[in-house]
């Protein structure tokens, strides 16, 4: 089997480093794609650093990948060499469970074959978009809006997709007040996702630092978050707040601020229990829920729709060799508002 160049974590505790990787030639419903841009996702520095405690090694990291189709297998009928793609979080699923025959394959019953730190069927360790190219099978490849570039269409294959998904789940739109909680990959495609979708559309973050940017991305209002004083007044005044933080919430708070019936959706992982009070939710039959990306049909079609709207994110492009230092940067909100790896950078 050809190696191509990557960038993998050998452990938990090492800085990525360039690695050989395998990758087969195309099976009969699979494409080749060379990789020509990678988002950085906070998920990558929790997989490779095994904060979530079920990483293996070693791991190529990459979920936000986009590039352009080299190889097709003999019975590939959806794509053909040249064509603008992408890959997103994961590479396959069961295709039989009720979510996988729904069209949600990231809630399949056996669970997603995820792109990196998964399992293929016959065992075979995933490794992810920091690398040359990538094959996948063709029902799990996306198709790249003409108008957008590879590189600010990268970071919508999971941070586009993870606020799309919710936001149409809890029908954000005209008259709908959504906040997003914390500034950073996911929720400045948050804000620009629900601007376009109609809604009234609040941030709140750590600090005033991103003030300026948050009307600029489309944000209505904007709250610096220090306690319930810093928010006094907007209680009982939100449908929909997604929080997108992964660090320790004052999760009452938020509560709080939803109207009766309104839902409050975890989307960044923290590693710790959620601890919440009973009585925010039960006074208000108010929701906590979780999300988890999109299935395939829906991440085509936020991306039909990012296409329309002329939306993708803000980037920091990035050579590879930089990877440890964004990563650095990213654990202290130094970025505006996702890393983008420029693979041509990859010898
Ligand atoms: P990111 O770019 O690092 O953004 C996280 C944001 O959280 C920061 O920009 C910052 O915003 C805020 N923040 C950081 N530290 C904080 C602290 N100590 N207290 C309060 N706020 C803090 O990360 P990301 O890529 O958006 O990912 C966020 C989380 O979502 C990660 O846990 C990731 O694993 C998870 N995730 C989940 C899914 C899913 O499907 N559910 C998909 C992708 C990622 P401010 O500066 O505005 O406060
Ligand atoms: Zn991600
Ligand atoms: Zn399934």
């Amino acid at each position: 089997m050809p190696t191509v160049a990557a960038y993998a974590a050998a452990s938990a505790t090492e800085p990525l480093a360039p690695f050989r990787l395998e990758r087969r030639a195309p099976r009969a419903h699979e494409v080749a794609i060379k990789i020509q841009a990678c988002g950085i996702c906070h998920t990558d520095i929790h997989q490779t650093r095994n904060e979530w405690g079920n990483s293996t090694f070693p791991m190529v990291p990459g979920h936000e990948i986009t590039g352009v189709v080299t190889a097709i297998g003999a019975q590939v009928t959806k794509f053909k060499p040249g064509d603008r793609v992408g890959v997103g979080c994961f590479v396959d699923s069961c295709r039989s469970c009720q979510p996988c025959r729904r069209g949600e394959e990231q809630y399949c019953d056996r669970g997603p074959v995820f792109t990196y730190n998964g399992q293929e069927a016959d065992g075979t360790p995933t490794q992810g978009g920091y690398s040359a190219t990538i094959v996948a099978d063709e029902n799990y490849v996306l198709r790249i809006p003409a108008n957008l570039p590879l590189d600010g269409a990268a970071p919508l294959l999971c941070a586009g997709i993870t606020l799309y998904s919710p936001l149409r789940h809890w029908h954000a739109g005209p008259g709908v007040r959504v906040g997003i909680v914390g500034l950073g990959g996911l929720g400045h495609m948050g804000v620009k996702l629900a601007h376009a979708m109609g809604a009234e559309v609040t941030v709140f973050s750590q600090s005033e630092r991103k003030r300026e940017d948050s009307r600029r991305l489309g944000a209505d209002h904007f709250y610096a978050v220090s306690g319930a004083a810093s928010v006094a007044g907007q209680e009982r005044s939100y449908d929909l707040i997604l929080n997108t933080v992964s660090a320790p919430l004052d999760w009452s708070l938020y509560l709080n601020l939803l109207k009766p019936d309104g839902s409050l959706v975890i989307l960044g992982v923290p590693p710790a229990p959620v601890p919440v009070h009973a009585l925010p939710l039960v006074a208000g039959r108010r929701t906590l829920a979780g999300s988890m990306i999109g299935g395939i049909r829906e991440t085509q079609e936020m991306l039909d729709f990012c296409g329309r709207a002329g939306i993708t994110s803000d980037i920091e492009t990035i050579a590879i060799a930089q990877v440890n230092q964004a990563y650095d940067r990213m654990l202290k909100s130094d970025v505006r508002y996702r890393f983008v790896i420029d693979m041509a950078t990859l010898q």
